[in-house]
């Protein structure tokens, strides 16, 4: 969740960051709705959209939350749990296993079992150099804290498969396609975190081949909806509270500096019981309660709330991806590196 990467100056050339006035709707779950969550991170699907899963389940819909990598590169809380510096891969996948269960708990508290959950187990901190970098099997992304370039969790069900680009792709239109979801809930791409942003993107990838697969446009056009998690420091507010505090009768609005291009802010309100749920389902994931409690316990507002992007937004990514996958391989020299970018940013000079 730390590598920060270049998406500002990137995403210059995506036609639907242009700044424009926004305007807030009501986010209305309509009877038997299909949500599909895409979540870079064991938690994400809980922070971003507990609610609204909740809701779409009550009323005789369907929720498949997809968690895509095991969250197990989170260096400084390892090491905090461990109560050492130096950690071996061993440690990472130990942390990994603690996540992706933590994810099964989880589902089964909000959903009463009632959730699909794909944990595909992919490494922390891949997705970017999977988009950028490693689009075949013969060429896949290896973790730098586990070792492994193939998913090596028996908890995921894509164990053994190569971490690859082309296939995180394919996956994610096969749970399209078995799907057909009316609701889509994945991060925004301008998320500060390269995790996230890359799977906004591999959601735009996937979103399109699924339309260009079917035709065009499915019979029902679905709703989709981009999260934020990650964007300044102060964000959200009452995340860096030394005491938890209670935010739950708040609204949490996108921020103001947060270009909505000519989207409209859709948000969700949750009622005394989603609330209580979502508490619930985040204190299920233990590991992070330990590391950042009072950030989790920030999202849980009165509200959730998405950016409305449409089916045109979906267009184009191939040739973007296409050209930072060009622009990257001048440098292919000086692989993409989670670690070194860990230590950069967050002076760790005293881990290796
Ligand atoms: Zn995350």
């Amino acid at each position: 969740m730390y590598l920060k990467v270049l998406f500002f100056v990137l995403l210059n050339s995506l036609s639907v960051y242009s700044q424009a006035a926004s305007s807030v709707e009501s986010l209305n779950v309509q009877h038997a709705e299909r949500l599909v969550i895409l979540a870079p991170h064991p938690d994400d699907e809980t922070l971003s959209a507990a609610g609204l899963a909740h809701r779409v389940l009550e009323k005789g819909g369907s929720v498949r939350s997809v968690v895509v990598t095991a969250g197990d590169a989170y260096v400084e809380a390892i090491q905090h749990d461990l109560g050492k510096k130096r950690l071996a891969p061993i440690d990472f996948l130990r942390y990994g296993k603690e996540r992706l269960d933590e994810s099964r708990h989880a589902a089964n508290l909000l959903g009463k079992g009632s959730i699909k959950l794909d944990l595909l187990g992919f490494p922390d901190g891949s997705i970017y150099p999977m988009l950028i970098s490693h689009w075949n099997n013969s060429n896949p992304d290896k973790s730098e804290f586990t070792g492994f370039s193939h998913i090596p969790y028996i908890e995921a069900e894509d164990r053994g498969h190569a971490q690859d680009g082309k296939f995180l792709r394919e996956e994610l239109v096969k749970i399209l396609k078995e799907m057909k979801p009316t609701l889509i809930a994945f991060p925004d791409v301008m998320e500060n975190d390269s995790d996230h942003a890359g799977l906004g993107m591999f959601a735009l990838l996937a979103i399109n081949d699924w339309f260009e697969q079917t035709h065009k446009l499915p019979s029902v056009e679905p709703r989709l909806l981009t999260y934020l998690i990650h964007w300044k420091n102060d964000y959200p507010s009452g995340a860096n509270s030394q005491i938890p505090v209670d935010l739950s009768n708040k609204p949490l609005f996108l921020p103001d500096e947060l270009s909505l291009r000519h989207h409209i802010q859709t948000c969700f309100n949750l009622n005394v019981l989603e609330k209580h749920l979502k508490r619930a389902t985040l204190e299920k994931y233990q590991s992070q309660q330990r590391a950042m409690g009072n950030f989790l316990m920030a999202f849980v507002r009165r509200n959730e709330c998405f950016t409305r992007l449409n089916e045109k937004d979906t267009q184009n990514i191939e040739n973007i991806v296409r050209h930072w996958q060009q622009t990257r391989k001048k440098f292919d020299a000086n692989p993409i590196s989670r670690q070194y970018v860990l230590m950069d940013n967050l002076k760790l000079k005293n881990y290796e």
